[in-house]
């Protein structure tokens, strides 16, 4: 309950003001089918269809002049005082005045491939991989449902999709390749555990392995966690550059405003 209380505190300081602290009762008046000794309900949480945003954020990009290039991998860049040359891996060289290394898991490998860009300012890379199991079967509740948050991710909570199928995840499991995707059928027995806290009612053999996300840490396994790094001139001294480290979640959530912090560094 103490921790549910920080989670109002926090929020209220980063400007979202209506979150509500719940009784067992008042919970489960909400969501019959809910285990819990309280919660916290937010009334302005929300889903988004990512690929739509993706979509309308293209339009607007093209709308002002701008185009996507997709399948043209950047292989190194060369930063200078006025342009920074970026040279993709079939060789094609394009020069620009402003660069934004958002490359997700890749960002420090090919920061670290910018010549002119101290090395110091790159940061270590982990991967902590997330995995998700399907609900087979109806969803038990109408809302989003998230335990109190663990170390290093959410907790193994209860997402539903835009067509209402319910997903329990995603788990931490530290890899050591950003390319390690298959989910473990065996994971799914820590699973049944955790979602029975909050979901006694969950049944033997309704779990099934979903998919596996990758995300990008900053920070080693025991360590903190570390803030979004949005890394600019001011700190590494290349003009018109712009890194961004650790975008893990809530990155989608925050990525406008992410764009807004960039943009003020830029312009
Ligand atoms: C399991 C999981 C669950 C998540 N759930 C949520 C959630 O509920 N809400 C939320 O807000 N966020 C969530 N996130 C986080 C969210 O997905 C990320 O924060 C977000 O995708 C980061 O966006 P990005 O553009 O920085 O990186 P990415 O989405 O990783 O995109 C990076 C892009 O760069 C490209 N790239 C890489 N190298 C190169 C190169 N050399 N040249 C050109 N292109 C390159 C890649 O192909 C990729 O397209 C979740 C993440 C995971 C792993």
């Amino acid at each position: 309950m103490a921790q549910l209380q920080g989670i109002i505190a926090k929020a209220a300081a980063n400007g979202v003001p209506d979150l509500v602290l719940l009784s067992a009762e008042e919970a489960r008046a909400m969501e019959p089918a809910l285990t819990c000794v309280g919660a916290v309900y937010s009334p302005s949480t929300g889903i988004v269809d990512s690929h739509a945003l993706m979509l309308a954020l293209q339009g607007d990009l093209e709308n002002a002049g701008g185009m996507v290039v997709l399948n043209t991998p950047l292989s190194h860049a060369q930063c200078g005082t006025r342009s920074i040359v970026l040279t993709a891996a079939d060789g094609t060289a394009l020069e620009a005045t402003t660069v934004v290394n958002a490359a997700g898991l890749a960002a420090q490998a090919l920061a670290r491939r910018f010549e002119g860009l101290p090395a110091q300012h790159v940061p270590p890379s982990y991967y902590a991989k997330g995995n998700y199991f399907t609900l087979a079967g109806r969803a038990p509740f109408s809302r989003l449902i998230y335990p109190a948050p663990e170390a290093a991710g959410l907790g193994v909570h209860l997402t539903l999709d835009l067509g209402g199928q319910a997903k329990f995840g995603p788990d931490v499991q530290w890899v050591d390749s950003p390319d390690d995707l298959v989910v473990d059928p065996a994971r799914g027995d820590a699973f049944y555990a955790e979602v029975r806290k909050y979901w006694p009612g969950l049944a033997e053999g309704a779990l099934i392995p979903g998919y596996a996300g990758i995300r990008p840490k900053i920070q080693a396994p025991h360590e903190p966690a570390h803030d979004f790094m949005i890394q600019g001139p001011a700190v590494h001294g290349m003009p018109g550059l712009v890194n961004l480290f650790g975008i893990e979640s809530p990155g989608l959530t925050s990525s406008l405003a992410i764009g807004a912090r960039v943009a003020e560094m830029l312009l």
